[in-house]
């Protein structure tokens, strides 16, 4: 059964979800930073993990991957990720998502 198979990006996107808030939820029982505050220090540590990941990225021989980072569309692009999975769905949509994820 294909269909019911999780990608690759699907299966790493909900262990990056999950390896977040586990350390979201760490710090706000064990802290008195409000949520916004915590949340802040997670995109922070996204955007500290870009830069040293791009650093190595700029020196030849480090990786065979192949990336070369573009700091201003990388940056960017992030951004947007951010942006768009913090965005709140009509309601309508979110009836959607609940039909789909049966599916
Ligand atoms: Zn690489």
């Amino acid at each position: 059964m294909r269909g019911e198979r999780k990608s690759e990006e699907e299966i790493a996107r909900e262990k990056m979800r999950q390896a977040v808030l586990c350390a979201f939820c760490s710090i706000m029982q064990t802290t008195r930073l409000r949520p916004m505050m915590v949340l802040r220090l997670a995109a922070q540590a996204v955007g500290a993990i870009y830069k040293e990941v791009a650093t190595v990225h700029r020196h030849a021989d480090t990786c065979p991957c192949g990336w070369e980072p573009r700091a201003d569309a990388d940056v960017e692009a992030l951004q947007i990720a951010i942006a768009t999975a913090a965005a709140v769905q009509p309601v309508s949509d979110l009836r959607w998502l609940k039909i789909a994820g049966r599916a």
